[in-house]
């Protein structure tokens, strides 16, 4: 019956200031959430002491059953939300996902095309410090300078002549559509696997507002807490000719036990996820992301690509005097989130950067609508612009707290 701040304080102290800082602040990093109650629940729940290793039927461990429930659940509705023949919910995380899948499809040495770093990829899309870029021949696409978008006919003629074994589509800081129809197509031309990473827009896909990539790709990984609104984690999506492969690749491949509590955390999730409010909570995180878009350009900031289509936003700070690390650190000064990002071309070093990367499923969760990313537009401005003045700081984090009040969370 003990509770946490009887048997601990001090780490009971930590969790409450961090759910004071999540209250107080408007979150704008672009890959969190907040997770429903319920998707807390399951997470907290008495599964967290369950060991099943294997997958449910075919267990190592005896006292499987209930939690070959949960598993089932979170399968059935993973499959039902992005229509692919087989779900693996298995993977700790968005790079153990990522990993299992190149461990499952290639052989060190092989070579991968997948989206520069630099130009909005991810890291384990074939970064030299990632083991993507240590155990495998990386190529990079890009996008173009003056458009900030993917040119697919470059991807096209990089693919032809490179002939990969693998394509790897998707990104960690990219504002616009993605054409994965367009890549699988190149893909095919090249008999090459088509693995598309689709951590950040999962829950656009979700509900239909993006391209789904699982009818083109060979394999689909995604987090499962970012615009899905889950617990921490990763899943896998295939074809049934790879359900074998993709299995055994996470466990015994690169895993040992699953976390079933945070598998049950996905079925709550998924399950969420499948009813109609999601469909509309997604509009309305692009309409948001719209709305904090004009804003920003209303008030003189450039943006990557000139907008978004999706769920962020990546503003270009160049000419501003300010680099994406200081308007981070102005930012969070009046209590509003973010990250500093790199630009494509980016001419500062990626600890220092000439952008910040924007995103609204956090405070579309909370409740924010168009007109308040319109303050926040308003705020960012203020702050970034009046950074010498302690006046402007004040009433921007009053600004700040008056938004946050409005909508309150937890
Ligand atoms: N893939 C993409 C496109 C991501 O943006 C991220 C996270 O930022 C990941 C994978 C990695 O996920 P995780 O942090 O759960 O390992």
């Amino acid at each position: 019956k003990d509770t946490l701040a009887q048997t601990d304080p001090e780490l009971a102290k930590a969790i409450q200031l961090e759910l004071q800082r999540q209250q107080r602040n408007i979150e704008l990093i672009a890959s969190e959430n907040f997770v429903s109650p319920a998707v807390l629940e399951a997470q907290g729940s008495v599964l967290t002491n369950k060991y099943a290793e294997g997958y449910p039927g075919k267990r190592y461990y005896g006292g499987c059953e209930f939690v070959d429930i949960a598993e089932n659940l979170a399968i059935n509705r993973a499959k039902e939300l992005f229509g692919a023949d087989h779900a693996n919910v298995q993977p700790h995380s968005g790079a153990q996902a990522n990993f299992a899948v190149y461990f499952a499809l290639l052989k060190p040495g092989d070579k991968i095309l997948g989206m520069n770093l630099a130009h909005g990829g991810h890291l384990t899309h074939g970064s030299p410090v990632n083991v993507s870029g240590k155990y495998f021949d990386i190529v990079a696409y890009g996008v173009e300078e003056d458009t900030g978008r993917i040119n697919y006919d470059k991807l096209r003629e990089i693919a032809l002549q490179e002939k990969p074994k693998m394509i790897v589509a998707g990104a960690s800081a990219y504002p616009r559509a993605i054409d994965f129809k367009r890549i699988g197509e190149i893909a095919g031309e090249i008999e090459a696997y088509f693995f598309v990473d689709m951590a950040h827009i999962a829950g656009l896909v979700a509900a239909g507002l993006h391209q789904n990539p699982v009818p083109y790709a060979d394999v689909v990984t995604t987090t499962t807490h970012k615009t899905l609104r889950g617990p921490r984690g990763g899943m896998i999506l295939c074809k049934d000719r790879y359900a074998q492969m993709i299995d055994k690749a996470i466990f015994p491949g690169t895993q040992g036990g699953p976390l079933m509590h945070v598998i049950a955390a996905k079925a709550a999730a998924f399950g969420e996820a499948l009813k109609p409010e999601f469909k509309a909570y997604q509009q309305q995180i692009i309409n948001n992301a719209q709305a904090l878009a004009a804003g920003l350009l209303q008030r003189g900031f450039n943006l990557v690509s000139g907008g978004t289509d999706n769920h962020l936003m990546l503003v270009d700070l160049r000419g501003t005097g300010i680099t994406g690390k200081e308007a981070e650190k102005l930012l969070d000064e009046v209590h509003i989130t973010c990250n500093k990002n790199a630009i494509p071309f980016d001419p500062e070093k990626p600890f220092v950067t000439s952008g910040i990367r924007l995103g609204t499923p956090a405070v579309t969760t909370r409740g924010f609508k168009e007109e308040d990313l319109d303050k926040v537009a308003e705020i960012i401005a203020m702050t970034l612009k009046g950074k010498d003045d302690p006046t402007t700081q004040d009433k921007a984090r009053a600004m700040v707290k008056e938004l946050c009040d409005k909508y309150p969370l937890y």
